[in-house]
């Protein structure tokens, strides 16, 4: 034999040991911080407008780690409501772990608030204030209640004075939900069991619009929260 047993025993007793000392993420990784100076700093004016009414201290920061397509491993932040804080970051460990495709996780003012620029980077987020599109009624990301994942290839579909709209514009191939591409979210898959239960509801399951990338508490949690938010 080439190699003595013991020499190959001690190599494998120091890969352990290599393994052991290198977690795949750290507490660090994964973490729920209140907002502080510096990241209200980058939310004023964007996603945290002045006339919103959510308490800063109803939100939270979230550090995730998330793989692409290729199997990259990234950072990501997004803000969301305290009371979904630790189920997100559980969906968030549950599909990194798992090495599901999240393309993008990062704070929606990088995107100067603008959802329609966060959604053609393909930028999954949670908290921005603003209204549902095309209504005058606050959107559940407005509370901080709802998430949206791999934006570009699951997008809001809904007509609009009887005319179809398409958000983001740029995504109208992935509309026809008959065909299979990356990224794309389905009933049953594991994004959507993950979300659904622990009470989500998917917007791709709404009757009247679609919206594949969102997920969000029900109208009853919403408005035991916040009762007078619509
Ligand atoms: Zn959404």
């Amino acid at each position: 034999m080439k190699y003595p047993i013991a020499i190959i025993i001690t190599v494998c007793l120091i890969l352990s040991l290599m393994v052991s000392f290198c977690p795949a993420e750290t507490e660090e990784d994964f973490k729920i911080s209140e907002i502080d100076e510096a990241t209200f700093a980058r939310m004023k004016g964007k996603s945290y407008k002045d006339d919103c009414p959510i308490p800063l201290g109803d939100l939270r920061l979230l550090h995730v780690l998330h793989k692409d397509l290729e199997g990259n491993t990234h950072k990501g932040e997004l803000v969301c409501n305290v009371y979904i804080a630790s189920d997100v970051l559980e969906i968030f460990k549950a599909l990194y772990e798992v090495g599901y495709p999240i393309e993008r996780v990062r704070l929606v003012d990088e995107y100067n608030a603008d959802d329609e620029t966060s959604m053609r980077d393909n930028n999954s987020s949670c908290f921005n204030f603003r209204f549902i599109s095309h209504t005058t009624r606050i959107s559940k990301h407005g509370l901080g209640l709802a998430v949206d994942i791999n934006t570009l290839y699951n997008p809001f579909v809904k007509e609009v004075n009887g005319k179809r709209n398409v958000e983001p514009a740029t995504a109208e191939e992935y509309t026809d939900r008959t065909k299979s591409f990356p990224y794309k979210i389905e009933s049953g898959d594991l994004c959507y069991r993950l979300f659904t239960e622990r009470g989500f509801e998917w917007g791709g399951e709404w009757k009247t619009v679609k919206d594949y990338q969102h997920f969000e508490v029900s109208d009853k949690v919403a408005e035991e929260l916040y009762p007078n938010y619509r």
